[in-house]
């Protein structure tokens, strides 16, 4: 018998999941010094990490031979804090990734399906698949949800409504009043995954906990990765009803956020002078690189996350061709958006680089 026809269907046809390039790859491809390489192709922070966490992790070195804290003691008493829930709520996650795969791990089997948006992060759709389920995916027009088509696609079958907001890749915002009277429309049996990655870069954030407190099946995840600049250590969360906290705590491994991740992450929650620069540095650089943008005649789409979506002529080409110029930004055929390239926000120095090398091409 071959291998392969003993391997699970579900494995056999999932798409792949293209990662941004990383540096070190574009430098050996093109030849390039990866000390000049600019990357804006995964919405990292272009501010380095937390300056409080990078302390902290330095500090727990020594500590290595150790197993981390499988239940993240310390850092659910302060993720509890900061959330206003009990830390009987929170699952943490080696990335919020993970999470998104516990859930239908935990939720879904053959015949069940979930619903999301056909451009929005494409962990529903991996994990969805990987559980052995459906894939509901709703076209977004004009890059923005259709919430009426994402109701209307949900049926009994349905046990996850994905939601990312801002959404990545499109970077569209659905305003407080639409979320919550869209997830008082769905019917009892669906847990609606309400993805937090880019909330703090919010003037004002959505707030679902009103509706878990009401006992509404929401599960919302937040990220370490973005906006407090710990992408490389791994680390997310979850909260919810302490029922499905409880649920998908059973799914997950014993050890799976190590021993840094934690002291990096408590470190971070308190470094909230770097957040708030970080904040303050996105919003100048989303209007220096929308407006710069604007200035080369090419569409763009930007409204509250750390990145811009810009259209080009030849968007493949232009990939290629940044890349030779030593930066990379993330194309988006997998996602149907052929023409589109998404570009994390820089330092005002690394957006003006990138304006004058698409100003090259393009004028
Ligand atoms: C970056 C991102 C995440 C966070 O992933 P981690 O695994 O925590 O690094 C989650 N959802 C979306 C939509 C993202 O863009």
């Amino acid at each position: 018998m071959k291998l392969q026809d003993s391997l699970k269907k579900q494995i056999a046809t999932l798409p792949v999941y293209e990662t941004g390039k990383p540096i070190e790859y574009v430098a050996r491809e093109f030849g390039l010094d990866p000390d000049g390489i600019l990357k804006m192709a995964s919405n990292e922070n272009p501010l380095g990490p937390s300056p409080k966490a990078v302390e902290a992790v330095q500090k727990h070195l020594g500590g290595l031979n150790y197993y981390p804290d499988g239940g993240c003691y310390e850092l659910k008493q302060e993720l509890a804090k900061v959330r206003n829930v009990k830390p009987s709520q929170l699952v943490v996650g080696n990335g919020s990734n993970e999470i998104l795969e516990f859930i239908p791990q935990c939720f879904v089997e053959e015949g069940d399906n979930a619903v999301f948006g056909a451009q929005s992060f494409i962990v529903y759709k991996l994990a969805t698949i990987f559980a052995g389920g459906e894939c509901r995916s709703v076209a977004m027009p004009n890059l923005r949800y259709d919430l009426d088509a994402m109701l209307d696609a949900v049926d009994e079958k349905t046990k996850i409504v994905f939601m990312a907001n801002p959404n990545n890749p499109t970077g569209c915002v659905v305003p407080q009043d639409e979320v919550s009277n869209f997830v008082r429309a769905l019917p009892d049996h669906v847990i609606f995954c309400y993805d937090e990655a880019y909330t703090e870069f919010q003037e004002q954030e959505v707030d679902l906990l009103p509706l878990i407190n009401e006992g509404r099946n929401v599960i919302c995840l937040r990220t370490f990765s973005k906006i407090y600049g710990l992408a490389g250590l791994r680390i997310g969360y979850s909260y919810s009803s302490e029922e499905l906290a409880g649920y998908i705590n059973r799914v997950r491994e014993p050890f799976n956020v190590n021993t840094l991740a934690q002291v990096g992450a408590i470190a971070a929650l308190d470094d909230a002078e770097f957040v708030n620069e970080s904040r303050r540095s996105n919003r100048a650089g989303m209007k220096q690189l929308s407006e710069g943008l604007e200035e080369l005649g090419l569409e763009h789409f930007s409204e509250g996350a750390n990145f811009v979506m810009a259209k080009v002529p030849d968007a493949a080409g232009t990939f290629v061709s940044l890349q030779k110029k030593g930066i990379i930004v993330r194309p988006n055929v997998g996602y149907g958006l052929p023409d589109w390239l998404r570009i994390t926000i820089g330092k005002p120095e690394q957006n003006q680089r990138l304006l004058d090398e698409l100003k090259k091409l393009f004028r």
